[in-house]
């Protein structure tokens, strides 16, 4: 294995100097200096090699360094390195047009942003300006990003210190059958309640003041939630009745992720704007954007859309996607998620489940999955308490320790454990990192009533 604990150890000062990072108080952090990563796999300079379970923030749905990727961004950057986002870019054009051929119905016209929670921004930018409405519903157990909208939509605590109580946003619950907020025991009990609490909001807030309801797909961050059956269809169906514009956020679940292009295809649900990006390109470079639909984009043809960014559809994250969405296609990566999950993260999970009793629940699909950690199955008590910090969270610590101490780099939020390797990890990768999870998990065990 590669070594260069002194080259590792400058990198890692330099960081604690001068970089500022996410979500963190700078001096209590003390982060990995990576070396290198290729396919699922990432190292240090310390001779530690790791299994991916995260995919970098759920991005990295080829895995690292895919040889076609970055010839492509190599090419690209030999050509046209960048542009203005105003002028025709042959990258810009081929990607939209291949995003446009993948997403579903007549989401045909493609606004490039840089990233996810730009492109809710503008979602909800676009709904707003095409109704005439300023509300905005989405739900709690949800992430859409840390700029100003899309945080205050954001339903977990990340939102609070950002919480302006902002700008016409009005949170509801959606669905989630482990933790009804409906006292539901049936996936159809779920659905039928979680609708009818969505139609008792909008009554009550004035479905005529609504300009749009956003919503995860399947929520991701919140705990991987795919939704029972009917209630996609469901939203889809008030939104009609109100006028209201369906928005359906796919920054993490599409592009392959659930086993199709898109999580919604699972449903056959068509939204009025699909946000995306992630998946898109990998995250080989920033790139995200939003799906417009038929009327939505009519509303903007002869109206000048108000809002713009400089680095719209860049040509190198554009010609990432361009080459990304070739390879997925020409290896298959959407039928291998799939694979994956019916056929090896899903009945491994079960198995660890059966074994331990600190796993309550395992859900997900594809290449999409959480083990929700609880002291007790019975009253289904997380294991560690909501937004733990500090000694309450020691569980979930140790818990991820042992992970990264058998080799694999685990995704942890809050009692959950998130297994979200690259779409295209091979049966052989996903078993090892299957083997890593059983053994950490006798460490989530000890803090069990059981
Ligand atoms: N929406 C969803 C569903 C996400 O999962 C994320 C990021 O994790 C975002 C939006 C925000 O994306 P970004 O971090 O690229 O702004």
């Amino acid at each position: 294995p590669y070594a260069d604990p002194a080259a590792g150890a400058a990198v890692k000062a330099t960081d604690r100097a001068h970089v500022f990072h996410s979500w963190s108080a700078q001096g209590l952090i003390d982060p990995l200096a990576v070396a290198g990563a290729e396919g699922a796999y990432f190292w240090d300079y310390d001779g530690n090699r790791y299994l991916d379970f995260t995919s970098g923030l759920v991005f990295t749905n080829i895995g690292y360094q895919h040889p076609a990727v970055v010839a492509a961004i190599q090419e690209q950057a030999g050509r046209l390195t960048t542009f203005a986002p105003a002028f025709a870019i042959e990258a810009r054009s081929e990607a939209a047009r291949m995003i446009a051929e993948r997403t579903p119905g007549d989401l045909d016209k493609i606004f490039f942003t840089n990233g996810g929670a730009e492109a809710v921004e503008n979602a909800v930018r676009m709904a707003r300006v095409h109704t005439g409405r300023t509300k905005v519903l989405s739900a709690y157990r949800s992430y859409h990003g840390a700029t100003s909208t899309a945080i205050n939509l954001t339903g977990d605590p990340r939102r609070w210190a950002s919480d302006t109580g902002s700008a016409g946003v009005v949170r509801f619950w959606a669905p989630f059958l482990y933790r009804s907020p409906f006292y539901a025991s049936t996936e159809a009990e779920e659905c039928a309640r979680a609708l009818r609490h969505l139609e008792d909001t909008l009554a009550f807030e004035g479905p005529s003041t609504v300009a749009a309801v956003v919503l995860e797909t399947v929520p991701g961050t919140a705990g991987i939630m795919p939704p029972p059956p009917g209630y996609l269809a469901g939203v889809r169906e008030i939104c009609d009745r109100y006028g209201i514009v369906f928005v359906l956020d796919e920054v993490m679940a599409g592009f392959g992720r659930t086993g199709r292009w898109f999580a919604a295809d699972h449903d056959e649900v068509v939204p009025d704007l699909m946000t995306f990006a992630k998946g898109v390109n990998s995250g080989y470079v920033p790139l995200g954007g939003v799906a417009i639909n038929a009327e939505i984009a009519a509303t903007f043809e002869t109206r000048p859309y108000p809002g713009g960014l400089t680095y719209s559809g860049h040509p190198l994250a554009c010609a990432a996607a361009v080459a990304t969405l070739r390879v997925m296609e020409e290896e298959r990566t959407v039928e291998a998620a799939a694979h994956l999950g019916e056929h090896v993260l899903g009945p491994g999970l079960r198995e660890l489940a059966e074994r331990h009793p600190s796993v309550g629940e395992v859900r997900g699909l594809g290449a999409f999955w959480a083990l929700e950690l609880v002291r007790d199955r019975e009253t289904r008590e997380p294991l560690v308490p909501y937004n733990a910090t500090g000694e309450a969270n020691a569980p979930m610590a140790a818990f991820g320790a042992a992970c990264r101490k058998n080799g694999l780099w685990p995704f942890i939020n809050m009692n959950r454990t998130h297994v979200v390797p690259a779409c295209n990890i091979t049966e052989e990768e996903a078993k090892e990192g299957l083997a890593a999870l059983d053994t950490a998990l006798f460490a989530a065990d000890e803090h069990t009533v059981e």
